[in-house]
């Protein structure tokens, strides 16, 4: 018999720094291969060191890198990284499951705090305001395409005094109605390179995570035909509900690829069955351009914490802080409060739920990626 198994309460980090040490320590008791990519030029919250941790866990010792591969990544938004986390240390502390990842000859690859600073600084962006699920495009084609829905609303979204004033509010709302909600929604969160200093930021180049996550692609999935990868994320959708949204090419082909792995309720942003605007260039869209050879089945995990608004304001105040440092302490506490409260719901109930959805997707590929 095992030791009892972890409760999730249990696993769920603090903090960054608590999430990472815990970290490396299941890993390492569960045997994993180690590799550490720091980020250069920045430091946490605390002081604290900042980095990318991948940790393989293959099903055989004498692996060859050709085993059907199943990446489980966290931490793309920053601060989503408190359940990702959470989750992860619940997926490694679960002998059986890695038990039976290795019976089914499935090799696991997990990739803690793919933007560290965000996590540690309970910021979405990571240390250049640039939202990584938008940033894994191609800057050598030109010029990510413009959104010009956003460029419109950044002033009301991000304005000059928080909490906004009444006249503010009132020109979103009326933005809100002239659009509709969806096409509201998609020029808020679609990606925009137009602002910098705005909300869900693409970038002008690769980053740090970006370049870092293709790296660890070729270093472990050059060689492999059949992969899937789960990224798990928070902030959208009701409460405690995982949302499993498809995260391949927006084709039949790799939806189909991903229904075959996790089900029927795997959505398409593209089809509008998904809390989630289809996004161009998430994270996830790297193993395309770094494995060719490999056929890909990805989800993104989505959590459901709180309502749609308090998450976009909770984004918004967020925003309004980084470009405001001089904004009184209790504000300043008080809006990292309401970020971590947006994507990270600190209840048993909440933790049971997530860590359970994370543990039946990573079953459910163990057992359609294996043999
Ligand atoms: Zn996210």
């Amino acid at each position: 018999m095992h030791a009892a198994a972890p409760t999730p309460s249990h696993c769920f980090p603090a903090d960054y720094a608590q999430g990472r040490a815990r970290f490396l320590a299941a890993a390492a008791a569960a045997g994993a291969q180690l590799s550490h990519h720091e980020l250069p030029g920045h430091r946490g919250r605390q002081g604290e060191v900042l980095a990318l941790e991948a940790a393989l866990l293959p099903a055989r010792p004498e692996a060859d890198g050709r085993a059907p591969l199943l990446i489980v990544s966290r931490g793309v938004h920053g601060v989503e990284g408190l359940c990702g986390s959470g989750c992860q240390q619940h997926l490694l502390l679960d002998h059986e499951l890695l038990a039976l990842a290795r019976s089914r000859g499935v090799d696991l690859l997990f990739l803690h705090a793919v933007n560290p600073y965000g996590f540690s600084h309970l910021r979405r962006g990571n240390e250049d305001n640039i939202d990584l699920n938008r940033n894994c495009i191609d800057f050598t084609a030109g010029a990510p395409a413009a959104n010009p829905g956003y460029a419109e609303l950044h002033g009301w979204l991000v304005p000059p005094t928080w909490p906004p004033d009444d006249a503010v509010q009132q020109q979103l709302n009326q933005a809100q109605q002239r659009l509709g909600v969806a096409a509201y929604r998609r020029a808020v969160t679609a990606g925009q390179n137009s602002h910098p200093d705005g909300l869900f930021y693409s970038g002008q180049a690769p980053s740090w995570s970006n370049r870092t996550v293709r790296e660890r692609l070729r270093t472990h999935g050059a060689q492999r035909r059949h992969m899937a990868w789960v990224d798990l994320h928070t902030g959208l959708g009701p409460r405690g509900h995982g949302e499993k949204i498809h995260a391949g090419r927006t084709t039949q082909a790799d939806l189909l690829r991903g229904r075959r792995l996790w089900g029927a309720d795997v959505v398409a942003a593209w089809e509008g069955q998904s809390a989630s605007e289809q996004v161009r260039g998430p994270v996830v869209g790297c193993v395309y351009d770094e494995c060719p050879q490999a056929e890909v089945a990805a989800i993104a995990l989505e959590f459901g914490t709180v309502p749609y608004d308090q998450f976009l304001d909770a984004l918004r105040a967020d925003q309004w802080l980084h470009q405001h440092p001089e904004a009184p302490a209790a504000l300043a506490e008080a809006i990292r409060q309401g970020m971590r409260d947006a994507f990270y719901v600190d209840a048993d109930d909440w933790r049971g739920m997530v860590a359970a959805q994370a543990r039946v997707a990573v079953l459910q590929a163990c057992l359609g990626l294996g043999s």
